[in-house]
C-alpha cells in the first residue's frame, strides 16, 4: 500500500490543486486557527490552539482562558468560521489520481522555511516505535502506522493526500469503529478521510490539527456496498448533513444510523472529543435514547457538516504528548449550550472591514525540539 501511495505521489502530471487548495469545508480547523491566531483581540503570550479550544461556546471559553475578545474585532473570525459553516459554493476538496510530487526545496535548512513544507515531503514514517510529540496543532509523530486502503468495513478516501498515518491506537480504533458501524448501524462500513501525514506535523492544506496521529476524520456518508475506484476516492463528494437554514440536520440524509455510529465512537474510552456541526449535535441531543453520557464528548465546531472528527486522548505513558483537559461531563444539550451556534452573528456574519492578516507559518524551530529528530530520522520499512 505504501508503495502504491508513493508511486502515485511520484507519478505523473496534474493534481497540483491537491496540494495547493485549502480545504475549507473538510478541514475548517485551519481557517479557524489562523483567524484565531491572527485575532488582534487576543492578549500577547496567550497561545491559542484552535484544535484545543473546541468548546460549546467559544466566546465563553476564550473568556475562561483569559482572552478578551472585542466583539468588533471578533467579526472577521466569525466570518471565516461562518464561511466554513455555510459555504454552499465551496466545493469539498478533491484530490487527483496522479498527484504531482512536490519539488525539492531550494534550501530546506533555511530557518524560515515553513515546517509544513518539510513534513509534507516525508513520504514514509520514521522508523522505531510510535512516539507522540507535542499537541494536536503543534507536534509530530514518529513510528506512525498506516491504515490499509481497504478493510472489511472501511475504505480510505483521498489517497493522494497521503494522510493515512496515525498512532497505532488510532488505527486500531478506526478498524473497531468500522466493524461496529456495520454491526450496530447496518452500514456496509465507513469512509475514512484524513488522519495524519507519515510523520504528522503541519500540512500544506486543510486543518491546523491532525499533527500527532490522534485526530481522524470519518465521513458522515456511509460506505457504499462496493469497492470504490481510485477516481471515486478522489472525486466523490460527501453528503451534506445540515439543512439549508443551518438550524437542524436534513432528515433525508441524517438518519438513526448516524446516531449509532457517533454513539459508538464517543463511547470509546480513549476518545476524548468528537467534533460535529452544531445542527448535528442538536439532533443527537434530541434522538439519543437510554444512556446519554456519551453526548458530553460530542462538541459543536465549524466545518463538520460532512464528516466528524475523532480526537483521542494522549496514549498512556506518552510523556511528550500534550493533550487537552477533559471537558465538562454534562450533555451540552441545554438550549443555552447551543444558543451561540444558532445566533445571528454565527449564522449570518457580517464581512469584516478589513481581512485579517495571515500569520507567518510555523517553522520547525517553533515546534517541539524532538520533532526535528522525527523529521530527520530514517524511513520505516515500507
Ligand atoms: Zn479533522
Amino acid at each position: 500500500m505504501q508503495d502504491t501511495v508513493i508511486a502515485l505521489l511520484k507519478a505523473g502530471p496534474a493534481g497540483e490543486e491537491t496540494r495547493a487548495s485549502d480545504d475549507l469545508r473538510e478541514h475548517g480547523d485551519d481557517r479557524v486557527g489562523r483567524a484565531l491566531r491572527s485575532g488582534k483581540g487576543c492578549k500577547d503570550g496567550v497561545r491559542l490552539r484552535p484544535g484545543e479550544s473546541h468548546i460549546l461556546n467559544p466566546e465563553a471559553a476564550l473568556g475562561y482562558k483569559g482572552i478578551s475578545m472585542n466583539p468588533r474585532r471578533f467579526a472577521p473570525l466569525l466570518l471565516v468560521m461562518a464561511l466554513l459553516a455555510t459555504g454552499g459554493a465551496l466545493a469539498q476538496d478533491k484530490g487527483s489520481v496522479n498527484p504531482r510530487p512536490l519539488p525539492p526545496l531550494a534550501n530546506p535548512n533555511d530557518p524560515d522555511v515553513a515546517a509544513k513544507e518539510l513534513f509534507a515531503r516525508k513520504l514514509l514514517p520514521s522508523k522505531g516505535p510510535a512516539h507522540v510529540i507535542g499537541s494536536y496543532t503543534r507536534g509530530c509523530i514518529g513510528g506512525a502506522e498506516q491504515i490499509p486502503v481497504n478493510g472489511d468495513h472501511w475504505q480510505l478516501m483521498r489517497l493522494s493526500r497521503n494522510r493515512s498515518y496515525g498512532h497505532p491506537d488510532m488505527i486500531a480504533l478506526i478498524k473497531r469503529l468500522a466493524a461496529r458501524a456495520h454491526r450496530d448501524a447496518g452500514w456496509p462500513g465507513i469512509l475514512v478521510g484524513d488522519i495524519a501525514q507519515p510523520r504528522g506535523g503541519p500540512a500544506l492544506s486543510g486543518h491546523a490539527s491532525h499533527q500527532i496521529g490522534l485526530d481522524a476524520d470519518i465521513w458522515l456518508t456511509p460506505m457504499p456496498d462496493r469497492r470504490l475506484s481510485r477516481e471515486e476516492r478522489e472525486d466523490m463528494s460527501a453528503v451534506m448533513m445540515v439543512r439549508q437554514d443551518r438550524l437542524d440536520v436534513d432528515p433525508k440524509v441524517f438518519t438513526a444510523s448516524h446516531v449509532l455510529v457517533l454513539r459508538d465512537a464517543a463511547r470509546e474510552p480513549a476518545v476524548q472529543r468528537i467534533f460535529v456541526n452544531a445542527a448535528i449535535k442538536k439532533a443527537l441531543c434530541r434522538e439519543a435514547k437510554g444512556d446519554r453520557a456519551w453526548l458530553s464528548k460530542i462538541r459543536p465546531w465549524w466545518g463538520h457538516d460532512y464528516h466528524f472528527h475523532i480526537r483521542m486522548r494522549c496514549p498512556a505513558g506518552a510523556g511528550e504528548c500534550e493533550g487537552q483537559p477533559s471537558q465538562a461531563e454534562d450533555e451540552g444539550c441545554k438550549p443555552a449550550d447551543l444558543a451561540y451556534w444558532f445566533s445571528d452573528a454565527v449564522l449570518h456574519p457580517k464581512p469584516p472591514p478589513e481581512p485579517p492578516k495571515p500569520k507567518p507559518p510555523m517553522t520547525l524551530a517553533q515546534m517541539p525540539a524532538a520533532c526535528k529528530a522525527v523529521l530527520h530520522a530514517g524511513d520505516a520499512k515500507p
